[in-house]
């Protein structure tokens, strides 16, 4: 089969030819038909989080059929769990110290081929088209428990109007929420896709909102916008930080955080997360934009996502 690999942090991937998977105990042998980019996997390209055992096969939004079934299933980053630890039996298996990666610790999507163990896949819902849902599987599942950080707020900040924000923009508005987005500064192209899903008010980060924010998620890997979105929530409110990397926080005065404001992170997802969010996303339902590219063309799909060159996701279509 024909994958795309990682083999070393600062190169781009490799195609190569491999053979075809052998499922496992318990796995699926699944045929790719599409798979998700994620910052994350700038992330993991750049070393600022860890591949331990390359080479690797990336991608973590995989929407694929079980090889002889037919079946249309999707992977998410969460490949697997210990099932023992505090956390995988107190409801957070998100946070088990054990837990393997899908597109990290195990071979992700950008092949034509993959396997995934069973109890991590998921129905995708019908009426999406496999490049369609693939997003769904991390910037939505994830961008989804991060909205559930932000518990009732009804004014809600999004920083960074990427793939995540673009569809929780979509969630929010349908639970009643009023939206506000903050992009780079002079994005107009983002802000105009912004009120386009529903944002009431889009402008750049370092501006302050019309009104107060009950709560922020901060999606953009720029730790400066920590401090920034804690001075545009209102007393009690929460900000929330979407991503797996992020630069350093700067320092900032205690004024800011008094009155009950708080800084907290989102971790990976559970498999709750998973069956909620794709029941919900038909319902609303949400419309995922994306830019398509070959399996070869994965490299140009990441500097592209790199560089803000398309609005939406980008997606890997086979
Ligand atoms: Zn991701
Ligand atoms: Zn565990």
């Amino acid at each position: 089969m024909r994958a795309m690999v990682f083999e070393r942090v600062g190169q781009p991937l490799r195609a190569v030819q491999r053979a075809i998977p052998e499922p496992g105990p318990g796995e699926l042998l699944l045929e790719v038909h599409a798979c998700g980019v994620c910052r994350t996997d700038l992330h993991l390209l750049d070393g600022e989080v860890t591949i331990s055992q390359p080479p690797r096969v990336l991608g973590h939004q995989i929407v694929a059929t079980v090889v002889g079934e037919g079946r249309r299933v999707g992977v998410p980053w969460l490949a697997w769990t210990c099932g023992r630890c505090r956390y995988c039996r107190g409801e957070r298996e998100n946070l088990c110290p054990h837990a393997r990666f899908t597109g990290r610790d195990v071979d992700g999507g950008m092949a034509q081929f993959a396997v995934a163990d069973e109890r991590f896949c998921f129905a995708i819902p019908e009426g999406y088209p496999d490049e369609q849902a693939a997003p769904l599987l991390c910037a939505g599942l994830i961008g989804y428990r991060a909205l559930r950080m932000c518990g009732e707020a009804r004014r809600l900040g999004l920083y960074g109007f990427g793939a995540a924000a673009h569809i929780l923009a979509q969630v929010a508005r349908w639970q009643g929420r009023e939206v506000f987005a903050f992009t780079r500064r002079g994005d107009e192209d983002a802000q105009r896709f912004a009120r386009e899903l529903g944002a009431s008010w889009a402008g750049s980060s370092v501006q302050a909102p019309p009104e107060e924010l009950e709560a922020a998620i901060v999606f953009a890997p720029d730790g400066a916008l920590v401090p920034l979105a804690l001075r545009a929530v209102a007393p009690g409110g929460t900000v929330v930080c979407g991503g797996i990397h992020m630069s350093d926080i700067p320092s900032f005065p205690y004024v800011d955080l008094w009155r009950e404001r708080s800084v907290r992170s989102v971790a990976n997802l559970t498999r709750r997360d998973a069956e909620e969010f794709l029941a919900l996303a038909p319902r609303v339902p949400v419309r995922t934009k994306v830019t398509t590219y070959a399996l070869e063309q994965a490299n140009e799909a990441l500097a592209d996502l790199r560089a803000g060159a398309f609005s939406g996701a980008a997606v890997i279509a086979l």
